[in-house]
């Protein structure tokens, strides 16, 4: 039976790739055909990016599906899945664009699926405006877990702009997914890791410091993680913030001409906000974990006051699925979010 074509205008709300992403990946969930106009038309550079055209390569190949669109800079994508393939699968996003967004689009579908899923992505690991491997591994995967699904990663090597080539292989094992509650605040424990490749130990080293200082932290609650130097030049802050079985990730990117205390302080300034409001979920969890209650039907969470990306996700999970959406203020630095 021919289903209705859902239209989305990539326009909208927040304007950027994760409208995409999630209309495509919703798509190919309920095999519902969906055509999206004026793509990241709220981006300096609008229109389809290689890690979007390699998302939606993705999702081709997995949905056996009919496309419009798929080249770089394209403003307007029109996707008709007819299945959903399990199986081994490589992508490569050929540049150092965000690897990890490639497997956030054909997750949903993937959980669905009649068999387990092994899929190599290449591209970048650490991106900034992208979720970090660690931030999936450590944050997402392990919440995903606790909600029935399974999303193993093992990490071959990291990718930094400008080089890429970083590698990583998820096996997505399916099971339907239940709703879950995290509403009540929490006192989180806080740990850090610097990654350096290819860069002098002393920026992880001073990073670690302006931690320590704030947050107090002991030698046991800080790493130094010296990777591979032909991976670089590359630097990640990653802070793990631990509250009752569930884990935030925060982080920051070594750049250019940023002193790495200046990478540290606003890392920590984001972290700081997590902890002061005793919330589970913090800002990029946020939009994620929206996703994930949508898919099991229900859930909520207590978490930061919702970003545009939290706001335009629920926008288009609307659209796709036969759920109701509450985003209700508890205070001046508390949301709780409601799926039903
Ligand atoms: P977009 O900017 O529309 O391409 O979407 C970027 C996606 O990456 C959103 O889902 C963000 O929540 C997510 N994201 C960006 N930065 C981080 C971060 N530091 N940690 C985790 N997720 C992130």
């Amino acid at each position: 039976m021919a289903m209705d074509l859902i239209d989305i205008d990539g326009s909208f709300g927040e304007g950027g790739g994760q409208i995409v992403r999630t209309s495509l990946g919703l798509s190919l969930l309920t095999g519902r055909p969906v055509e999206i106009r004026n793509v990241r038309a709220g981006r300096g550079k609008p229109g389809l990016l290689r890690q979007h055209l390699c998302a939606l390569r993705a999702a081709t190949e997995i949905g056996e599906a009919e496309v419009k669109g798929a080249a770089l800079g394209s403003t307007f994508v029109r996707f008709v899945p007819k299945s959903i393939k399990s199986g081994r699968y490589s992508f490569d996003v050929g540049s150092a664009g965000s690897a990890t967004l490639v497997l956030q689009t054909v997750l949903p579908a993937l959980l669905s699926a009649d068999a387990p899923s092994e899929l190599t992505i290449t591209g970048g690991t650490d991106n900034p405006f992208a979720p970090p491997i660690d931030f999936l591994k450590f944050a997402f995967a392990p919440l995903l877990a606790r909600m029935g699904g399974d999303l193993k990663l093992d990490v071959e090597r990291r990718g930094y702009y400008p080089r890429g080539g970083g590698r990583f292989i998820a096996t997505i094992t399916p099971g339907a997914l239940k709703p879950i509650t995290l509403t009540d605040p929490v006192e989180h424990r806080v740990s850090a890791i610097a990654y350096i490749a290819g860069l002098k130990k002393s920026i992880a080293t001073r990073e670690l410091n302006v931690l320590r200082e704030a947050f107090s932290l002991t030698r046991d609650q800080m790493r130094v993680v010296e990777l591979d130097a032909n991976w670089g030049p590359g630097n990640t802050l990653s802070v793990s913030l631990e509250a009752s079985g569930v884990t935030e990730i925060v982080t920051g990117f070594g750049e250019k001409r940023v002193r790495a205390e200046t990478v540290a302080e606003r890392v920590a300034e984001e972290a700081r906000a997590i902890l002061d409001a005793k919330v589970p979920v913090g800002e990029h969890l946020a939009d994620q974990q929206l996703l994930l209650c949508a898919l099991a039907g229900g859930g909520s969470f207590l978490t930061l006051p919702p970003s545009l990306h939290t706001r335009t996700q629920a926008t288009v999970l609307k659209r796709f699925l036969p759920v109701e959406i509450d985003l209700r203020e508890v205070d001046a630095s508390r949301w709780r979010v409601t799926v039903s």
